[in-house]
């Protein structure tokens, strides 16, 4: 079967949470260099001289914080972050060649601030991609079927939307780095 509808995830492959991250810590872009989303604490306290305890914090925690160090709400942290690199390239590849309907599909992280991350994150898709729908769920699963597939950059991710019956592929974000040339020829040869 053919893919029909290609999904994007967001934070790390059409928005830039880490270069966002960067900037309201005030810290030089590229500095952030996680190995997982889950290390995003570890990596901001060793960068900014936080104490250890906070490197086991949540990552809802890291948000708060990042946001009230740059003096903004955690929705207009996700509503200002900078655009991906590739994203538009992306974009029109999929739409244009490919030919295939797009989504948004983007998880609001756990806990209180899900609600403002939510809303900062159809911000940014209004203010950035306002013709391409979108999703907001923590169960991306709920749409795996043969004929999606789902761009994310997250491997349990992908192997959880791969294991439900969708297609899936893993986009490098900035700490999965890859050859992008590699990575469209791999979902242009998918979606076509
Ligand atoms: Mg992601």
């Amino acid at each position: 079967m053919s893919v029909d509808t290609v999904l994007l995830d967001m934070d790390g492959v059409m928005a830039d949470l880490l270069g966002g991250l960067e900037s309201c810590l005030s810290l030089a872009p590229g500095t952030l260099q996680p190995q997982r989303w889950d290390d995003l604490a570890g990596e901001i306290g060793r960068h900014t001289g936080r104490t250890p305890s906070f490197a086991r914090s949540s990552t809802a925690h890291v948000l708060e914080v990042a946001a009230m160090e740059g003096r903004r709400s955690v929705r207009s942290l996700f509503a200002s972050l900078p655009i991906m690199p590739e994203a538009h390239r992306l974009v029109n590849m999929l739409q244009g060649e490919c030919s295939v309907d797009l989504a948004f599909l983007t998880s609001p992280s756990r806990g209180p601030i899900s609600a403002e991350i939510a809303a900062g994150k159809v911000d940014w898709i209004l203010s950035n991609f306002p013709d391409i729908p979108w999703v907001i769920t923590h169960e991306k699963t709920l749409l795996a079927k043969p004929g999606s597939l789902l761009i994310d950059d997250r491997p349990e991710t992908v192997e959880r939307f791969l294991a439900a019956g969708g297609r899936a592929i893993q986009y490098p974000s900035s700490f999965y780095r890859k050859d992008f040339r590699e990575i469209h020829r791999e979902i242009y040869s998918q979606a076509s």
